[in-house]
């Protein structure tokens, strides 16, 4: 049920005559990096892409895997191209929804009433179109598609920004918006400028208190969380193969955190053993049938300085414990400097609550090296000052733990189990008094720890570390502890140590599961119906946008200048909206309304044309809306950038904004509104963004003969009855422009059936 052996074998023929090819072209040793993403270019890309540099090529990944909260918005979408069935193999994973309060059981049938509309949904969808379902408590996408669907070699594409994750079975897996999620399983080829790459080489080999999650907060304390943007992070050496599977996994995981595109580790006899482990012995087989093409080549990790852009080197034999934090995963502490720290900037020494698990963190390795210590403090008479939690990443985890005693153990030590989920992780903690936004600390084994994230309290000071160090960190209460060398005081008043942790990588009476949480779609889903309430207010089937009318656009409002940066946070807001994700009118109530007006300096105030008055930028596009006039949205540098939330380019088409003229794009969210029908249009002269204003009415001219390479014409019609005439540029080609002509490329696709 779990994975596609028939896929897997095809990609494996491939990989060694796609690497002879690139090899030839290339003429030099190629990394592991290079050769996956040259397996993976497709057919038309092969020939012209053997290279390093700024080109976007075209690549055809293996698999899709989408979380429940981006599930929504990119299964509407896949709805509309037409297809009766997704083109790669897919899966959906309702882990994102869940909020922990009690406990596991409560929890999640609380969520499954809750959110009953929304997976309903992705079930009935997920059903009729040939994708697998892990249903709530099945666990988090990442831990999940570990276990079950990452093979090394192969490439993947998720809805996720964690996807890396599964770079630690040597899969490049790189975290997308739903509308690439949406192209990939209609069939189309995915986009991606070949990255820079970052060469981690691991010397020596860990012990002690040391695990893998301290490599990667070495990592991001030396790269920070900008220096790995635009990179994959390749990592390599005698200490890469002495860690695990899922250690690796945990590495890549928060390669996240510092930018990276995504990070990997070559196939070696731990990437076997985890295989097999999981069930998937014949995909070891085939892996090493080829294992010479699933790592880099020899001279490549002989002198790597010759063959990546930045080379880090790391000795694991010396590298101490870190906590990071707080606020940020970059700020990297020794445990060894971590106490003086603490004291030096004043924060709060009393650990309130530590929490270990989530897709990171959340192994039968990390369960068993954390239970080991929760066991010492039972025999040692500690009692844990610290509330303490364990996320499962998986069914699989949870139930093989609980089977071999460790949530016992923990039961024992005080630790409350939550639901196989996100849960705090995501900000679904309902922790009681956080409204009271008092000053306190937590430490989590998660990836994320920047304000507010865990609970909404801005003033939780929140610290990451691994597993163990959570754990020894919970059951002394106190953030200056260093286990290392201290020792705490027991229940009869004596002083002891707590010993190194110890566990086992994978369980030795092999995994076990009772019911996993899937279900795999119908055969034929043609008569299956998916799920959506005409009356809900979370999900709304989508409607095929309008294909150009054929004239050039005139009379056009003006609905907004946006001055500074206006990123999709700007255009479509997260938090509270974050609800809506699959509910495209509802939704567009948040249009816009972070961008800064240009004219008055205010958010979400523009002047309504039509009545002269000022209102709230989502009602006044409505109001264009319904008098059917048309608008244009103008922008700064760099419009557009952060997520790549494709919401941000579909609202404004859905509520009539014909065109966004800026002085530059973040370059997906300019793919994001030509695949919407947008025209999304650059100033040739970036000063004439001055001569726009508030009272203009607007003509795009030129989309009669509109073509690849040349600009259209815009035209600002002052109040005052003068004009201006300015040139637009676009980055359109022959393809784009038919999305334009077609109303987007879901249209385009429906029609053509490509
Ligand atoms: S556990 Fe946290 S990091 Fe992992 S997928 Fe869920 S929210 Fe994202």
């Amino acid at each position: 049920m779990a994975f596609d052996i028939e896929m897997i074998k095809e990609v494996y023929a491939r990989i060694p005559s796609r690497i002879a090819a690139a090899r030839k072209v290339v003429g030099k040793p190629l990394t592991l990096t290079e050769k996956i993403l040259y397996a993976h270019l497709t057919e038309g890309a092969a020939s012209q892409a053997f290279k390093r540099g700024t080109s976007y090529v075209d690549f055809q990944p293996d698999r899709v895997a989408m979380q429940d909260a981006t599930a929504q918005m990119a299964l509407l979408q896949f709805m509309q191209a037409g297809r009766s069935q997704v083109a790669v193999p897919s899966t959906v994973h309702c882990d994102h929804l869940i909020q922990a309060e009690i406990g596991a059981d409560k929890d999640l049938s609380k969520a499954k009433d809750k959110n009953k509309e929304v997976y309903d949904f992705l079930a009935s969808v997920s059903n009729k179109y040939g994708i697998g379902f892990w249903k709530p408590g099945a666990g988090i996408i990442h831990q999940v598609v570990l276990e079950n669907y990452a093979f090394p070699g192969g490439m993947m594409i998720g809805t996720d920004s964690h996807t890396p994750n599964a770079g630690g079975l040597g899969m490049i897996a790189i975290g997308v918006g739903g509308a690439d999620a949406c192209d990939v399983m209609a069939g189309l080829p995915w986009e991606l400028k070949f990255p820079k790459l970052i060469g981690v080489k691991l010397t020596g080999k860990m012990s002690g208190w040391t695990s893998a999650k301290d490599v990667i907060l070495k990592v991001a304390g030396i790269l920070t969380v900008k220096g790995g943007t635009g990179a994959i992070v390749e990592y390599f050496g005698e200490g890469a193969r002495s860690l695990s599977a899922t250690g690796k996994g945990t590495i890549c995981n928060m390669g996240a955190e510092i930018g990276a595109t995504t990070s990997i580790f070559g196939y070696d006899e731990k990437s076997a053993a985890y295989l097999s482990g999981t069930g998937r012995s014949d995909i070891a087989t085939l892996a090493n049938g080829i294992a010479e093409h699933l790592t880099g080549d020899a001279e490549v990790y002989a002198n790597p300085e010759q063959y990546f852009d930045q080379v880090i080197e790391i000795n694991l034999s010396e590298l101490e414990p870190h906590v990071n934090g707080p606020f940020t995963p970059d700020l990297a502490w020794p445990i060894s400097k971590f106490a003086a720290a603490v004291r030096e900037n004043g924060w709060p020494a009393k650990l309130d609550v530590g929490l270990i698990g989530s897709c990171t963190n959340s192994s039968y390795e990390d369960i068993s090296r954390a239970a080991s210590l929760a066991q010492q403090a039972v025999d040692k008479k500690l009692v844990a000052k610290s509330e303490y939690t364990i996320t499962p990443g998986s069914e699989q985890v949870r139930f093989t733990v609980a089977r071999d005693g460790f949530l016992d153990t923990f039961d024992k030590m005080g630790g409350v189990v939550l639901a196989n989920a996100c849960g705090p992780c995501i900000g679904q903690w309902a922790r009681h008094g956080a409204e009271k936004q008092e000053k306190n600390s937590i430490i989590t084994s998660f990836n994320r720890n920047f304000a507010k994230r865990a609970d909404g309290n801005p003033n939780t000071h929140a610290f990451v570390a691994s597993p163990e160090i959570v754990t020894a960190l919970a059951i002394a209460g106190d953030l200056t502890f260093n286990p290392l060398t201290d020792t705490l005081t027991n229940s009869e008043g004596n002083q002891v140590r707590l010993d190194e942790p110890r566990g086992l990588e994978l369980p030795t009476k092999g995994f076990a599961v009772e019911d996993a949480g899937y279900q795999a779609p119908a055969e034929d889903g043609s008569t299956v119906q998916v799920l959506v309430s005409p009356t809900s207010d979370r999900l709304q089937l989508l409607d095929s946008f309008a294909a150009w009318e054929g004239v050039d656009l005139k009379g056009l409002k003006l609905l907004i200048k946006a001055k500074g940066k206006c990123t999709t946070d700007h255009i479509s807001m997260a938090g509270p909206w974050l609800k809506y994700r699959g509910h495209l009118d509802n939704i567009s109530n948040n249009m816009l309304i972070g961008a800064v007006n240009a004219f008055n300096d205010a958010t979400n105030s523009v002047k309504n044309q039509l009545t002269g008055e000022y209102g709230e930028v989502p009602a006044t596009q409505r109001a264009y809306k319904a008098a059917g006039i048309g608008s244009i949205v103008v922008g700064d540098e760099n419009y557009g950038e952060g997520s790549s939330r494709e919401h941000a380019a579909m609202e404004p088409r859905f509520l009539g904004v014909r065109a966004i003229l800026v002085k530059s794009f973040a370059r997906i969210h300019e793919t994001n509104l030509k695949k919407q029908g947008m025209l999304a249009l650059t100033f040739a002269n970036p000063a004439d963004y001055d001569l726009i204003q508030e009272n203009d009415v607007i003509d795009i001219n030129g989309l009669t003969t509109f073509a690849p390479g040349k600009p259209l014409e815009v035209v600002f019609h002052h109040a005052d009855g003068t004009s201006h005439t300015v040139l637009a540029n676009h980055t359109y080609n022959e393809g784009q422009i038919e999305w334009f002509k077609a109303g987007s490329a879901l249209n385009l696709i429906k029609a053509a059936k490509v």
